[in-house]
Protein backbone atom coordinates (compact mmCIF):
# COMPACT_ATOMS: atom_id res chain seq x y z
CA UNK A 1 0.00 0.00 0.00
CA UNK A 2 1.61 3.76 -1.03
CA UNK A 3 0.50 5.31 1.97
CA UNK A 4 0.46 9.16 2.63
CA UNK A 5 2.91 9.83 5.19
CA UNK A 6 1.26 11.87 7.28
CA UNK A 7 -0.53 7.91 8.34
CA UNK A 8 2.69 6.36 9.07
CA UNK A 9 3.27 8.72 11.78
CA UNK A 10 0.09 7.88 13.27
CA UNK A 11 0.34 5.97 16.49
CA UNK A 12 -1.65 3.34 18.51
CA UNK A 13 -2.71 3.62 22.04
CA UNK A 14 -1.07 1.25 24.48
CA UNK A 15 -4.45 0.51 26.32
CA UNK A 16 -6.41 -1.04 23.55
CA UNK A 17 -2.96 -2.97 22.82
CA UNK A 18 -3.50 -4.11 25.77
CA UNK A 19 -6.95 -4.75 25.53
CA UNK A 20 -6.12 -7.28 23.15
CA UNK A 21 -4.00 -9.42 24.31
CA UNK A 22 -5.77 -9.62 27.23
CA UNK A 23 -8.81 -10.80 25.47
CA UNK A 24 -6.42 -13.59 23.77
CA UNK A 25 -5.21 -15.25 27.09
CA UNK A 26 -9.53 -15.18 28.31
CA UNK A 27 -10.07 -16.69 24.99
CA UNK A 28 -7.65 -19.03 26.04
CA UNK A 29 -9.08 -20.02 29.28
CA UNK A 30 -7.04 -17.89 31.57
CA UNK A 31 -8.58 -15.22 34.21
CA UNK A 32 -7.21 -11.67 33.68
CA UNK A 33 -7.99 -8.37 35.96
CA UNK A 34 -8.52 -5.36 33.69
CA UNK A 35 -6.69 -2.10 35.33
CA UNK A 36 -5.55 -1.08 31.72
CA UNK A 37 -9.10 0.15 31.00
CA UNK A 38 -9.86 3.73 31.46
CA UNK A 39 -13.29 4.18 31.48
CA UNK A 40 -16.10 4.47 34.49
CA UNK A 41 -16.78 1.08 35.06
CA UNK A 42 -20.80 2.25 36.04
CA UNK A 43 -23.58 2.21 33.75
CA UNK A 44 -24.66 5.55 32.38
CA UNK A 45 -27.08 7.67 35.07
CA UNK A 46 -30.95 5.93 33.86
CA UNK A 47 -32.36 9.48 33.37
CA UNK A 48 -29.84 10.41 30.68
CA UNK A 49 -30.55 6.90 29.03
CA UNK A 50 -34.34 7.88 29.19
CA UNK A 51 -33.35 10.63 27.04
CA UNK A 52 -31.44 9.07 24.60
CA UNK A 53 -34.22 6.59 24.38
CA UNK A 54 -37.40 9.16 24.45
CA UNK A 55 -35.47 11.37 21.41
CA UNK A 56 -35.34 8.42 19.37
CA UNK A 57 -38.98 7.58 19.71
CA UNK A 58 -39.37 11.37 19.11
CA UNK A 59 -37.78 11.34 15.61
CA UNK A 60 -34.41 12.61 16.93
CA UNK A 61 -32.97 10.29 14.35
CA UNK A 62 -31.69 12.80 11.48
CA UNK A 63 -28.49 15.39 10.96
CA UNK A 64 -28.52 18.08 13.45
CA UNK A 65 -26.82 21.46 12.77
CA UNK A 66 -23.18 20.81 11.77
CA UNK A 67 -21.86 22.59 15.61
CA UNK A 68 -24.17 21.06 17.64
CA UNK A 69 -27.95 21.22 18.50
CA UNK A 70 -28.67 25.02 19.87
CA UNK A 71 -29.86 23.76 23.53
CA UNK A 72 -27.29 21.74 24.25
CA UNK A 73 -24.72 24.21 23.01
CA UNK A 74 -26.36 26.97 25.32
CA UNK A 75 -26.75 24.47 28.32
CA UNK A 76 -22.71 23.51 27.56
CA UNK A 77 -21.15 27.23 27.74
CA UNK A 78 -23.52 27.99 30.71
CA UNK A 79 -22.21 24.72 32.57
CA UNK A 80 -18.81 25.85 32.35
CA UNK A 81 -19.43 29.60 32.99
CA UNK A 82 -20.89 28.32 36.40
CA UNK A 83 -18.90 25.44 37.34
CA UNK A 84 -15.28 26.25 36.24
CA UNK A 85 -15.78 30.46 35.34
CA UNK A 86 -15.10 30.13 31.54
CA UNK A 87 -16.49 32.84 29.99
CA UNK A 88 -18.08 31.41 27.13
CA UNK A 89 -20.86 32.17 25.01
CA UNK A 90 -22.88 29.11 22.64
CA UNK A 91 -21.19 30.12 19.10
CA UNK A 92 -17.94 29.19 20.79
CA UNK A 93 -19.37 25.62 21.61
CA UNK A 94 -18.69 22.47 19.13
CA UNK A 95 -20.26 19.66 20.25
CA UNK A 96 -18.15 16.23 18.54
CA UNK A 97 -18.46 12.64 19.15
CA UNK A 98 -16.19 12.16 21.47
CA UNK A 99 -13.99 14.26 23.38
CA UNK A 100 -10.96 13.05 20.75
CA UNK A 101 -12.06 15.50 17.50
CA UNK A 102 -11.49 18.85 19.99
CA UNK A 103 -7.52 17.61 19.79
CA UNK A 104 -7.60 16.43 16.37
CA UNK A 105 -9.97 19.24 14.93
CA UNK A 106 -7.56 21.92 16.88
CA UNK A 107 -4.28 20.44 16.31
CA UNK A 108 -5.41 20.19 12.77
CA UNK A 109 -6.73 23.67 12.49
CA UNK A 110 -2.95 25.49 13.90
CA UNK A 111 -0.15 22.94 13.30
CA UNK A 112 1.66 22.07 10.52
CA UNK A 113 5.32 21.46 9.88
CA UNK A 114 7.95 23.83 11.42
CA UNK A 115 5.51 24.40 14.18
CA UNK A 116 6.50 23.27 17.53
CA UNK A 117 3.95 21.33 20.26
CA UNK A 118 4.52 21.16 24.21
CA UNK A 119 2.30 18.43 25.64
CA UNK A 120 3.17 16.71 28.78
CA UNK A 121 5.33 13.93 29.20
CA UNK A 122 4.02 11.09 30.43
CA UNK A 123 1.28 12.01 28.71
CA UNK A 124 -1.99 10.33 26.68
CA UNK A 125 -0.54 9.45 23.86
CA UNK A 126 -2.61 11.38 21.19
CA UNK A 127 -0.96 14.47 22.06
CA UNK A 128 2.65 13.13 20.36
CA UNK A 129 0.61 10.94 17.84
CA UNK A 130 -1.45 13.51 16.13
CA UNK A 131 1.22 16.35 16.94
CA UNK A 132 3.41 14.45 14.35
CA UNK A 133 1.07 13.25 12.29
CA UNK A 134 0.40 17.11 11.74
CA UNK A 135 4.11 17.47 10.61
CA UNK A 136 4.80 19.52 13.51
CA UNK A 137 7.41 18.78 16.14
CA UNK A 138 6.62 17.25 19.11
CA UNK A 139 8.12 18.79 22.42
CA UNK A 140 8.00 16.59 25.66
CA UNK A 141 7.49 18.65 28.55
CA UNK A 142 8.70 16.43 31.67
CA UNK A 143 6.05 15.70 35.09
CA UNK A 144 8.32 13.89 37.76
CA UNK A 145 6.83 12.40 40.94
CA UNK A 146 9.06 14.75 42.99
CA UNK A 147 7.08 17.46 41.99
CA UNK A 148 3.65 15.71 42.43
CA UNK A 149 3.53 14.88 38.53
CA UNK A 150 3.00 18.86 38.35
CA UNK A 151 5.02 20.72 35.73
CA UNK A 152 8.22 22.35 36.68
CA UNK A 153 7.33 25.75 35.17
CA UNK A 154 10.78 26.88 34.95
CA UNK A 155 11.36 23.97 32.58
CA UNK A 156 8.10 24.09 30.25
CA UNK A 157 9.69 27.99 30.07
CA UNK A 158 12.82 26.93 28.71
CA UNK A 159 10.76 24.66 25.96
CA UNK A 160 9.24 27.52 24.65
CA UNK A 161 10.95 28.85 21.39
CA UNK A 162 9.43 31.71 18.44
CA UNK A 163 7.88 28.03 16.64
CA UNK A 164 5.88 26.87 19.52
CA UNK A 165 2.37 27.53 18.74
CA UNK A 166 0.43 25.16 21.04
CA UNK A 167 0.65 23.84 24.45
CA UNK A 168 -1.62 21.46 25.72
CA UNK A 169 -2.57 20.66 29.43
CA UNK A 170 -4.40 18.11 31.15
CA UNK A 171 -5.42 18.68 34.92
CA UNK A 172 -6.60 16.30 35.76
CA UNK A 173 -4.07 14.10 34.32
CA UNK A 174 -3.69 10.66 32.50
CA UNK A 175 -1.96 8.74 33.16
CA UNK A 176 -0.74 10.04 36.83
CA UNK A 177 -3.91 11.39 38.56
CA UNK A 178 -1.81 14.90 39.25
CA UNK A 179 -3.39 18.25 38.91
CA UNK A 180 -1.64 21.59 38.53
CA UNK A 181 -2.24 24.29 40.72
CA UNK A 182 -4.45 28.05 40.53
CA UNK A 183 -0.62 29.28 40.66
CA UNK A 184 0.84 27.08 38.28
CA UNK A 185 -1.61 27.68 35.65
CA UNK A 186 -1.43 31.76 36.55
CA UNK A 187 2.34 31.15 34.97
CA UNK A 188 1.45 29.71 32.67
CA UNK A 189 -0.63 31.58 31.46
CA UNK A 190 1.69 34.51 31.32
CA UNK A 191 4.19 32.38 29.53
CA UNK A 192 0.84 31.96 26.50
CA UNK A 193 0.53 35.71 26.80
CA UNK A 194 4.21 36.54 26.47
CA UNK A 195 5.47 34.62 24.02
CA UNK A 196 1.67 34.58 21.84
CA UNK A 197 1.20 30.85 21.68
CA UNK A 198 -2.22 28.98 22.41
CA UNK A 199 -3.38 26.46 25.14
CA UNK A 200 -5.29 23.32 24.30
CA UNK A 201 -6.31 22.43 27.52
CA UNK A 202 -7.46 19.04 28.25
CA UNK A 203 -10.40 19.00 31.02
CA UNK A 204 -12.00 15.61 30.52
CA UNK A 205 -11.41 14.88 33.99
CA UNK A 206 -12.66 18.51 35.32
CA UNK A 207 -15.61 16.66 37.83
CA UNK A 208 -13.42 13.71 38.63
CA UNK A 209 -11.59 15.44 41.48
CA UNK A 210 -10.96 13.97 45.09
CA UNK A 211 -10.14 17.28 47.46
CA UNK A 212 -9.47 20.45 45.10
CA UNK A 213 -11.77 22.15 42.99
CA UNK A 214 -10.98 22.51 39.26
CA UNK A 215 -9.69 25.19 37.84
CA UNK A 216 -9.53 26.17 34.44
CA UNK A 217 -6.87 27.88 32.47
CA UNK A 218 -9.58 29.61 30.22
CA UNK A 219 -11.25 31.59 33.07
CA UNK A 220 -8.32 33.49 33.47
CA UNK A 221 -7.80 37.34 32.35
CA UNK A 222 -6.76 37.61 28.31
CA UNK A 223 -6.57 33.08 28.14
CA UNK A 224 -9.97 33.17 26.60
CA UNK A 225 -8.65 34.15 22.50
CA UNK A 226 -5.91 31.87 23.04
CA UNK A 227 -7.37 28.79 25.28
CA UNK A 228 -9.02 25.84 23.82
CA UNK A 229 -10.95 23.78 26.08
CA UNK A 230 -11.63 20.19 26.09
CA UNK A 231 -14.54 18.33 28.00
CA UNK A 232 -17.23 15.82 27.11
CA UNK A 233 -19.60 13.44 28.82
CA UNK A 234 -17.37 10.04 28.42
CA UNK A 235 -16.03 10.18 32.11
CA UNK A 236 -17.88 12.36 34.23
CA UNK A 237 -21.04 11.23 33.15
CA UNK A 238 -20.12 7.42 32.58
CA UNK A 239 -21.16 7.61 29.01
CA UNK A 240 -17.75 6.20 26.69
CA UNK A 241 -19.82 4.74 24.41
CA UNK A 242 -22.21 6.91 23.59
CA UNK A 243 -19.26 9.05 21.71
CA UNK A 244 -19.98 12.86 23.06
CA UNK A 245 -17.75 15.47 24.00
CA UNK A 246 -17.23 19.44 23.13
CA UNK A 247 -15.17 22.21 22.78
CA UNK A 248 -14.73 25.94 23.99
CA UNK A 249 -13.13 27.36 21.14
CA UNK A 250 -11.84 31.31 20.61
CA UNK A 251 -14.52 32.90 18.78
CA UNK A 252 -11.83 33.01 15.56
CA UNK A 253 -11.09 29.65 15.75
CA UNK A 254 -14.78 28.10 16.12
CA UNK A 255 -15.96 28.52 12.30
CA UNK A 256 -12.67 26.64 11.43
CA UNK A 257 -13.58 23.74 13.66
CA UNK A 258 -17.17 23.69 12.57
CA UNK A 259 -15.16 23.25 9.11
CA UNK A 260 -13.73 20.66 9.95
CA UNK A 261 -16.43 18.82 11.70
CA UNK A 262 -18.68 18.99 8.20
CA UNK A 263 -15.89 17.40 6.52
CA UNK A 264 -15.31 14.85 8.99
CA UNK A 265 -18.56 13.94 10.36
CA UNK A 266 -20.99 16.49 9.46
CA UNK A 267 -22.35 16.62 12.98
CA UNK A 268 -22.46 14.26 15.96
CA UNK A 269 -25.69 11.62 16.43
CA UNK A 270 -28.94 13.29 17.48
CA UNK A 271 -30.15 11.47 20.09
CA UNK A 272 -26.32 11.34 22.05
CA UNK A 273 -26.81 14.90 21.81
CA UNK A 274 -30.47 15.35 23.76
CA UNK A 275 -29.13 12.78 26.46
CA UNK A 276 -25.81 15.10 27.01
CA UNK A 277 -28.65 18.49 27.75
CA UNK A 278 -29.96 15.71 30.05
CA UNK A 279 -26.70 14.76 31.78
CA UNK A 280 -25.83 18.80 32.15
CA UNK A 281 -28.81 19.95 33.33
CA UNK A 282 -30.28 16.48 35.26
CA UNK A 283 -29.72 15.83 38.65
CA UNK A 284 -25.83 15.62 39.48
CA UNK A 285 -25.80 13.52 42.52
CA UNK A 286 -25.06 10.38 40.61
CA UNK A 287 -21.55 12.05 39.29
CA UNK A 288 -21.21 12.63 43.05
CA UNK A 289 -21.86 9.13 44.07
CA UNK A 290 -19.39 7.81 41.54
CA UNK A 291 -16.23 10.03 42.26
CA UNK A 292 -17.21 8.84 46.42
CA UNK A 293 -16.53 5.47 44.92
CA UNK A 294 -13.57 6.23 43.22
CA UNK A 295 -12.05 7.51 46.58
CA UNK A 296 -12.40 4.83 48.06
CA UNK A 297 -11.20 2.50 45.99
CA UNK A 298 -7.91 5.41 45.33
CA UNK A 299 -7.42 5.05 48.60
CA UNK A 300 -7.78 1.08 48.67
CA UNK A 301 -5.05 0.83 45.71
CA UNK A 302 -3.18 3.41 46.52
CA UNK A 303 -2.41 1.87 50.45
CA UNK A 304 -2.39 -1.46 48.28
CA UNK A 305 0.45 -0.52 45.85
CA UNK A 306 2.54 1.32 48.76
CA UNK A 307 2.90 -2.20 50.82
CA UNK A 308 4.13 -4.05 47.62
CA UNK A 309 8.19 -4.67 47.46
CA UNK A 310 9.90 -2.25 45.66
CA UNK A 311 6.53 0.22 44.60
CA UNK A 312 6.25 3.66 45.76
CA UNK A 313 2.77 5.63 44.83
CA UNK A 314 1.54 8.61 45.32
CA UNK A 315 -1.87 9.36 46.11
CA UNK A 316 -3.79 10.63 42.68
CA UNK A 317 -5.55 13.79 42.96
CA UNK A 318 -8.14 13.21 40.47
CA UNK A 319 -9.19 11.02 37.25
CA UNK A 320 -8.89 6.93 37.98
CA UNK A 321 -5.60 6.37 37.39
CA UNK A 322 -2.88 5.00 40.53
CA UNK A 323 1.06 5.63 38.60
CA UNK A 324 3.11 3.99 41.00
CA UNK A 325 6.84 3.61 40.86
CA UNK A 326 8.18 0.32 40.37
CA UNK A 327 12.07 0.91 39.57
CA UNK A 328 12.33 -0.84 43.15
CA UNK A 329 11.45 -3.84 41.33
CA UNK A 330 14.17 -4.06 39.44
CA UNK A 331 12.59 -4.55 36.38
CA UNK A 332 11.76 -2.13 33.09
CA UNK A 333 7.97 -0.89 33.36
CA UNK A 334 7.25 -2.81 29.73
CA UNK A 335 9.20 -6.00 31.29
CA UNK A 336 6.94 -6.14 34.54
CA UNK A 337 3.58 -5.08 32.56
CA UNK A 338 4.16 -7.81 30.01
CA UNK A 339 4.96 -10.29 32.97
CA UNK A 340 2.04 -9.37 35.28
CA UNK A 341 -0.18 -9.88 32.22
CA UNK A 342 1.41 -13.01 31.17
CA UNK A 343 2.60 -14.74 34.66
CA UNK A 344 -0.19 -13.18 37.37
CA UNK A 345 -2.79 -12.20 34.87
CA UNK A 346 -3.26 -8.65 35.54
CA UNK A 347 -3.52 -6.11 32.78
CA UNK A 348 -1.75 -3.08 33.26
CA UNK A 349 0.02 -0.75 31.44
CA UNK A 350 4.14 0.19 31.37
CA UNK A 351 4.15 3.94 31.61
CA UNK A 352 6.38 4.20 28.53
CA UNK A 353 2.95 3.69 26.94
CA UNK A 354 2.59 7.60 27.78
CA UNK A 355 5.79 8.65 26.58
CA UNK A 356 9.53 8.39 27.84
CA UNK A 357 8.73 9.75 30.70
CA UNK A 358 6.77 6.81 32.03
CA UNK A 359 9.86 4.56 32.50
CA UNK A 360 9.62 3.00 36.02
CA UNK A 361 6.31 3.07 36.38
CA UNK A 362 3.04 1.52 35.83
CA UNK A 363 -0.69 3.04 35.04
CA UNK A 364 -3.39 0.81 36.71
CA UNK A 365 -6.80 2.18 36.04
CA UNK A 366 -9.56 1.68 39.38
CA UNK A 367 -12.29 1.89 37.66
CA UNK A 368 -13.01 -1.32 38.59
CA UNK A 369 -14.53 -2.86 41.68
CA UNK A 370 -13.03 -3.15 44.93
CA UNK A 371 -12.98 -6.72 45.09
CA UNK A 372 -11.23 -6.51 41.58
CA UNK A 373 -8.68 -4.31 42.79
CA UNK A 374 -8.18 -6.61 45.77
CA UNK A 375 -7.40 -9.38 44.02
CA UNK A 376 -4.78 -7.87 41.42
CA UNK A 377 -3.36 -6.40 44.20
CA UNK A 378 -2.66 -9.78 46.15
CA UNK A 379 -1.64 -11.60 42.53
CA UNK A 380 1.05 -8.83 41.99
CA UNK A 381 2.23 -8.97 45.36
CA UNK A 382 2.63 -13.09 44.62
CA UNK A 383 4.30 -12.29 42.12
CA UNK A 384 6.98 -9.86 43.12
CA UNK A 385 7.36 -11.76 45.68
CA UNK A 386 8.37 -14.54 43.37
CA UNK A 387 10.91 -12.62 41.57
N1 LIG B 1 -8.21 13.13 26.97
C1 LIG B 1 -7.76 12.30 27.92
C2 LIG B 1 -6.69 12.75 28.84
C3 LIG B 1 -8.28 11.00 28.03
O1 LIG B 1 -7.80 10.17 28.99
C4 LIG B 1 -9.28 10.59 27.12
C5 LIG B 1 -9.82 9.21 27.15
O2 LIG B 1 -9.24 8.30 27.69
C6 LIG B 1 -9.73 11.49 26.15
C7 LIG B 1 -9.16 12.76 26.11
C8 LIG B 1 -10.74 11.12 25.11
O3 LIG B 1 -12.04 11.00 25.57
P1 LIG B 1 -13.20 10.43 24.63
O4 LIG B 1 -13.31 8.98 24.91
O5 LIG B 1 -14.43 11.19 25.05
O6 LIG B 1 -12.85 10.70 23.22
Amino acid sequence: MRLAAAVTRLASEGAFEVLARAKRLEAEGRTVIHMEIGQPDFPTPAHIVEAGIEALRRGETRYTPAAGIQPLREAIAAYVGQRFGIPASADQVVVVPGAKPVLFYTMLALLEPGDECIYPDPGFPTYESVTRFTGATPVPARLRMANDFRFDVDELASLVTPRTKLLILNSPANPTGGTLTRSDLERIAELAQRHDFYVLSDEIYSRLLYDDRHYSIAALPGMGERTIVLDGFSKTFSMTGWRLGYGIFPRSLAPHIEVLQINANSCPAAFTQWAALAALTGPQEPVERMVAEFRRRRDVIVAGLNRLPGVRCLTPRGAFYAFPNIEGTGLRARELADRLLEEAGVATLAGTAFGAGGEGFLRLSYATSLEQIEQALARMGEFLASL
